[in-house]
């Protein structure tokens, strides 16, 4: 059995665009008393434009620039997931896992942690346009970094490298507050609850 992604030239709208296209194969094998007989099923995982393919029998599209990577092995996997643009891995990675087995690991860079592609978003900043015409994410992150860095307030995201800068820059222990709300919301922040001190409370009880 044999488990394969590939990564090919697809798009190809008016013009000469292409993009990153995607498919998976899996082979497969049937017995039964009339003998046994192999299959492969094959994925559209993401087609676009006239290059794109998107059933078995386009494979003759195939320019002979792509990229195939036997998910059985660890270190084509990892291979994938560390050398393509971040936003494909994770689209890609969240297809295969849910109608795979195979794990895709993703590193979050802010805790180090790997993490299933359920658990890792686009890092909500870290992006550059192409003239406009396309979004680049060029990171992810993991979703709990995300709730960590995120005001409870406002929702807004803060990269920790910010936050430190800001800090210092406002004299601040740091800019999301202990109910997690950041600067821009602290007047609606509620007042951290006063634990009162129990021997006081005792000499107030007697
Ligand atoms: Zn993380
Ligand atoms: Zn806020």
């Amino acid at each position: 059995m044999s488990r394969r992604l590939t990564q090919y030239r697809g798009g190809g709208y008016d013009g000469c665009h292409w993009e990153w296209n995607f498919f998976m194969e899996i082979d497969g094998e049937h017995h039964d008393i009339s003998g046994s007989y192999y299959y492969t099923v094959f994925h559209d995982i993401f087609s676009s434009g006239s290059y794109g393919i998107s059933k078995a029998s386009d494979k003759d599209k195939l320019n002979g620039r792509q990229y195939v990577y036997d998910l059985d092995n660890p270190d084509e996997v990892k291979d994938f997931v560390t050398e393509s643009q971040p936003q494909l891995v994770l689209g890609v990675a969240k297809y295969i896992e849910e109608n795979t087995d195979v794990d895709m690991k993703l590193t979050c860079p802010i805790c180090e942690q790997e993490w299933c592609a359920d658990e890792i978003m686009l890092h909500p900043h870290d992006y550059k346009g192409y003239g406009g015409t396309a979004i680049a994410h060029e990171s992810y992150l993991c979703n709990e970094c995300h709730g960590i860095n995120s005001c409870a307030y406002c929702c807004e995201f803060y990269d920790p490298e910010y936050q430190e800068s800001e800090a210092k820059y406002h004299e601040v222990d740091s800019i999301i507050d202990e109910n997690g709300y950041c600067m821009n919301c602290w007047d609606h922040s509620p007042p951290v609850p006063i634990v009162p001190d129990p021997r006081q409370l005792a000499l107030n009880l007697s």
